[in-house]
């Protein structure tokens, strides 16, 4: 029977794995944590039964992921859930920019912008199920849909201030100055447009979903279908040295390539592990988990029904604090996410006290302590913020790492969404899933298409192993 071994079992890793005992290899998972799921995880620290995700939160491109989809975790326990409004990002004057499900709900509450808003997703939201064959795959190959991809790819190729322009109200251009800043990057940087561009489309079509009973029920569900074809995991095995990796016909690594050429070492291709020596890394999150009695008391009334809350002000305000953070300094002011996926998913609630989830962008390795600004912000715009929390739990940059060696510095993209970077992975190549080692492949967010709990990049690098041991089915 041909074989394969998995390091590491973040989604990308469990998304490989499932597939590839699907296909009929006898899979091994190794994973450092004592439980698989790395940014996928949820965990009760505040208080018995209150649920706060560790890392990601809110899944518009896992829903509509053609991984996911064809492992039909639904199946298997996974329910989408998704709260009133799926982002709202108010200003200091009480108004909000408001992101709906629906395109023209969205229209509506944008006003003045609402048909430029129409004009720019609407073409591509109604065909996302075939652009997200494209755009959630290597970018440098011949497209499935060509002209549907040149239609979206167009606007995604400008700097996100530049595309800003389109909009005339403070409202939406600070929406979407949000939505752009989820790549972790100067807004004013071509490309910017590209993360922000896929999140909204994929938001249109399949809403800002959290998973029921937390983002852990994403990797408990991939890990269901592993072991159903007869898939093995040992948690608490960090690999540290290729020698600790069972041989096999195949290897797939879930792994940040900074890691991957220290396991490997000399082993590797001198080209292959200089270009992972010299992988860019991108910024940090610092995250405060929140036990607030009653929710937040958001001054914008559409903000207590989003799941989503973006905090950063004007798009002159996020562009700068973008700025800032990525030249390694840290604004008084930080950009700063916040998730209730409780009003979605209320099982992750205790009574009237909720699990509120929060994170800063701030300077790759920040070793200070960002839990006043992220307080601040929210107090900013929910006057009265602080005398409802009732516990908080903080997890630095430092803890990133820790929690997962993948996040080096806290960075919690595996890497800078540089333009190289974004369009190539770790490499100029046609593979981007091989280490140039026969057999071993790379899976990690750090591969095409980049960060995300949709497991693509391990839906991707199990079609390539497959390939090589001449099977298919993955
Ligand atoms: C605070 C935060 C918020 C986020 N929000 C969202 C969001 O809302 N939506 C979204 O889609 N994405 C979000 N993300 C990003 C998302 O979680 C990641 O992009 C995704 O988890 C990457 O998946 P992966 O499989 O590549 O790697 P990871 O999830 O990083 O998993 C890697 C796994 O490998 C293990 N590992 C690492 N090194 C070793 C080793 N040497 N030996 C053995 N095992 C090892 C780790 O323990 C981990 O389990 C967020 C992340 C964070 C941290």
């Amino acid at each position: 029977m041909t074989s394969a071994v998995v390091v590491g079992g973040g989604p990308n890793g469990l998304a490989a794995a499932a597939l590839l005992a699907r296909a009929g290899l006898a899979v091994t998972l190794l994973e450092a944590a004592d439980e698989v799921g790395g940014g996928t995880r949820s965990y009760e620290a505040l208080l018995p039964g209150l649920l706060h995700d560790h890392c990601s939160a809110i899944h518009p491109m896992a829903v509509t992921s053609p991984a996911l989809r064809a492992l039909d975790l639904e199946r298997h326990g996974l329910r989408w859930l998704l709260a009133d409004l799926d982002c709202v990002h108010p200003l200091d004057d009480g108004s909000a920019g408001v992101l709906a499900k629906s395109v023209e709900d969205t229209v509506r509450m944008l006003g003045a912008d609402g048909d430029r808003y129409r004009a720019l997703v609407e073409p591509s939201v109604r065909r996302w199920d075939a652009l997200a064959q494209d755009v959630m795959g290597p970018l440098l190959r011949i497209p499935s849909h060509p002209l549907l991809l040149a239609r979206f790819g167009l606007p995604t190729a400008l700097p996100a201030t530049a595309l800003a322009r389109l909009f005339t109200t403070p409202q939406a251009k600070a929406l979407w100055a949000g939505v752009a800043a989820h790549a972790f990057r100067p807004l004013h940087r071509p490309l910017t447009s590209a993360i922000g561009l896929g999140i909204l489309t994929a938001g249109h079509a399949a809403g800002w979903a959290v998973a029921e009973g937390g983002s852990q029920a994403i990797a408990r569900a991939m890990e269901r279908v592993l072991r159903q074809h007869g898939g093995t995991i040992h948690t608490g095995v960090r690999v540290t040295d290729h020698r600790q990796i069972p041989p096999a016909d195949v290897t797939l690594l879930d792994l940040d390539p900074g890691q991957i050429a220290a396991i490997y070492g000399d082993r590797l291709p001198r080209r292959v592990r200089a270009a992972h020596r010299r992988f860019r890394r991108g910024p940090a999150a610092f995250k405060v988990d929140l036990a607030v009695e009653g929710g937040i008391p958001w001054r914008n009334a559409h903000a207590r029904r989003a799941g989503t809350v973006h905090l950063g002000g004007t798009i002159t305000e996020v562009a700068r604090a973008e700025r800032e953070v990525a030249a390694g300094r840290m604004p008084e002011r930080p950009f700063v996410l916040v998730g209730q996926q409780y009003l979605a998913d209320p099982s992750r609630s205790v009574g009237d006290v909720h699990p509120v989830w929060a994170y800063a962008h701030v300077p790759y390795g920040y070793d200070r302590d960002a839990t006043q600004a992220v307080l601040g912000q929210i107090e900013r715009f929910a006057p009265g913020a602080r005398e409802r929390v009732l516990g908080v739990q903080v997890t630095s940059p430092r803890d990133f790492a820790e929690f997962n060696p993948n996040f080096a510095g806290g960075d919690i993209m595996t890497g800078a969404e540089t333009v190289p970077q974004l369009l190539l992975g770790t490499r100029p190549t046609l593979d981007p899933y091989s280490t140039g080692l026969p057999g071993v492949f790379q899976c990690s967010a750090a591969t095409p298409p980049g960060p995300g709990a949709h497991g693509m990049c391990g839906a991707k690098a199990a079609a390539a192993a497959l390939r090589h041991v001449g099977a298919t089915g993955a």
